[in-house]
């Protein structure tokens, strides 16, 4: 039930098939995943910290903890509330960044906001007695939230901030993780948890000549407000007289392009593959209706939006959203089908209810763009999850100013840097900024985006018990790597549209796991081999097929490993394909039933 009022178009699924395969192949490349590079070595500028003005100065730190969390974002920040709730006062968090915040404390661009619903997204609102002002938070209201997450639960005292953790290995002697740092510190703790949120490691283009451009350029990530004026609200006052080139047209240059353009003096957009645009329909959050909300309302929300998108049947809708319109209709057409008789595959009701969706977008863009041939640059042909689904009620629009110019490229993207600007189709456009929102490395593993190595038992390094074969248990622990937990695991774990309430899942499974071993004085708690293989096993038998053969089909990008699902799995296709409710009860049901079965433990003399 969209709350955008478009007339419902008539479409032919086979001539549908046929486009969306004719646009996937001309976004296909040889080069794949291999097309990004990383923000590292001589690029490394692009990943330089542009709000610490004064480098902190301290002498390193030496000394034992019970447990170790490394990043300080959503996934630290839950998982040390949770460590104070279980009574673990003895942790020590650690951090590159300056603050609290991860994703949020780099993301900082004009415009930027959640587009999940605040009220499911911040976590501990209801406990910590806090109202959002609107129903899809701003990102300084999301970053506020971490700090003042971080005061409420007293948790500055236990960080280490602009402090990189280069190295944990185990210690079978002590029984402990000893953890190095850029700053020489040297932690030793009992258990280790590693929080690297998947929108940490940029990712740049690997478009030649990208070192030659003489403008301003910068990743979103590390807007640089000095060169643009003003902040995350706008007021980019400096841009009036710039050229100003952006390359991307995802999640988040959705949120940029509509501010740069009420700035620049002219804004060229790149478009390689264009994006579907819903409605955002942002609001503020009534105070009276807040005050009004029953206890628990918080976790309730969370679940039943949760429940909606996992397919699973809910009496009411509470965050009423378009992300919940979508699985909405997919689960009304199901029931529609199967009152009548008809065992249809669930993957052709999803489709036949994605290509309407679609062809609801696409005839928004003609509703909102007033030149013809940029409403048709701008639509997009592929189904609606092949990318992360998007709000704006800004977006299109900004297409319709004098200054503003889609240069769309048919597939091909940007193919060259000049000194003066970039090349595409052929042309070469003068810049004075160029401005990369090209994302993340999204899949790759958590200890990977962190950076630093991690050496279990007997010397075993990550990477060679990964070499050949993945295999962890939950995508959380590993055999060969004691007290170790993943918090943000979707490698054979869990991921989640709303990620927040995926990382609240497996924070309470680390913690509950650590707090055991504290309570019952174990001093080393290990996953088995067997255990391993029996959720390998797990894996296999949930493996979703469906989910598998969506994302084959999909226009190339993160999610598809660039259109290549024959050497690595589709994003989701690496998940637990049985559901993230359904993950979430297998794992409650192990800390209960198979805790004792699955793993060695070793107790404290
Ligand atoms: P994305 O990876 O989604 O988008 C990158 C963009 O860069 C794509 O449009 C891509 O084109 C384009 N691109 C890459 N290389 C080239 C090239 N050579 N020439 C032209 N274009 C190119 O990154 P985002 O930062 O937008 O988003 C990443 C993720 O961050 C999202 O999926 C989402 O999970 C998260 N996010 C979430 C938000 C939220 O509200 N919760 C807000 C913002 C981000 P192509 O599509 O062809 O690959």
């Amino acid at each position: 039930m969209s709350d955008h009022q478009v007339t419902t178009p008539s479409f032919d699924a086979e001539e549908l098939r046929k486009k969306y395969e004719k646009e996937k192949s001309k976004r296909l490349r040889r080069d794949g995943e291999g097309q990004y590079m990383e923000a590292a070595g001589e690029f490394e500028d692009f990943v330089k910290d542009p709000y610490v003005k004064a480098p902190l100065e301290r002498d390193p730190v030496t000394e034992d903890v019970e447990v170790a969390i490394i990043g300080a974002g959503f996934g630290g920040l839950i998982t040390a509330i949770k460590l104070r709730k279980a009574g673990v006062k003895s942790f020590r968090m650690i951090d590159e960044a300056g603050d609290f915040g991860g994703t949020w404390y780099y993301n900082r661009y004009p415009g930027i906001r959640c587009d999940i619903e605040s009220l499911v997204y911040l976590p501990y609102l209801e406990e910590i007695g806090i109202r959002p002002k609107e129903h899809y938070a701003h990102g300084a209201e999301i970053y506020a939230h971490c700090q003042t997450l971080g005061r409420h639960f007293d948790l500055y005292k236990h960080a280490l901030f602009e402090t990189k953790a280069t190295n944990l290995a185990w210690d079978e002697e002590l029984s402990r993780w000893i953890i190095k740092t850029s700053r020489g510190d040297v932690i030793r703790a009992r258990f280790v948890t590693v929080s690297q949120g998947p929108l940490s490691k940029v990712k740049l283009p690997g478009i030649p000549g990208i070192k030659r451009f003489k403008g301003k350029m910068f990743h979103s990530s590390r807007w640089d407000y000095g060169y643009t004026g003003g902040d995350t609200n706008g007021g980019l006052v400096n841009l009036a007289t710039k050229k100003v080139g952006i390359i991307g047209t995802g999640a988040t240059a959705v949120q940029i392009i509509p501010i740069a353009a009420d700035y620049a003096k002219e804004l060229y957009v790149f478009q390689r593959t264009p994006t579907a645009v819903d409605v955002r329909n942002n609001r503020p959050i009534d105070p009276d209706w807040y005050e009004s909300l029953p206890k628990g309302w918080q976790q309730d929300r969370m679940n039943n939006f949760l429940a909606l998108l996992s397919h699973k049947q809910q009496d009411t809708d509470l965050v009423h959203d378009q992300w919940t319109d979508y699985w909405k209709r997919i689960a009304v057409l199901a029931k529609e089908k199967k009152q009548a008789g008809s065992d249809e595959d669930p993957l052709a009701i999803m489709q036949q209810v994605d290509y309407q969706k679609m062809e609801e977008l696409r005839a928004r863009i003609d509703d909102v763009v007033d030149d013809p041939e940029t409403a048709e640059k701008l639509k997009p042909w592929y189904n609606y999850l092949c990318k992360r689904p998007l709000f704006s009620d800004n977006y299109l629009e900004a297409f319709n100013k004098p200054n503003v110019f889609l240069v769309d490229t048919d597939g091909a993207g940007v193919t060259e840097i000049t000194e003066k600007g970039v090349v595409a189709n052929g042309r070469e456009y003068e810049l004075d900024c160029l401005i990369f929102a090209t994302g993340f490395d999204v899949a790759a593993a958590a200890y990977k985006v962190g950076g630093y190595d991690v050496v279990g038992r007997e010397g075993l390094h990550i990477d060679d018990k990964w070499s050949n074969n993945l295999k962890t248990v939950h995508g959380t622990q590993l055999h060969g790597f004691p007290n170790f937990h993943i918090v943000g695991g979707f490698l054979q774990g869990t991921t989640a549209f709303n990620f927040m309430h995926a990382l609240d899942i497996q924070a309470e499974h680390a913690v509950d796991l650590i707090a055991k071993c504290i309570n019952e004085n174990i001093a080393s708690m290990e996953v088995t081999s067997d255990a391993e293989d029996r959720w390998v096993q797990q894996m296999e038998e949930n493996h979703n097929m469906g989910i598998q053969r969506y994302f084959e089909e999909c226009t190339p990008g993160f999610l598809n490993n660039e259109g290549d699902t024959e050497s690595k799995p589709s994003f989701l296709g690496g998940n637990f394909g049985g559901g993230t409710t359904e993950y979430e009860r297998i794992i409650r049901n192990w800390r209960k039933e198979c805790v004792e079965d699955d793993t060695a433990m070793t107790r404290l003399e």
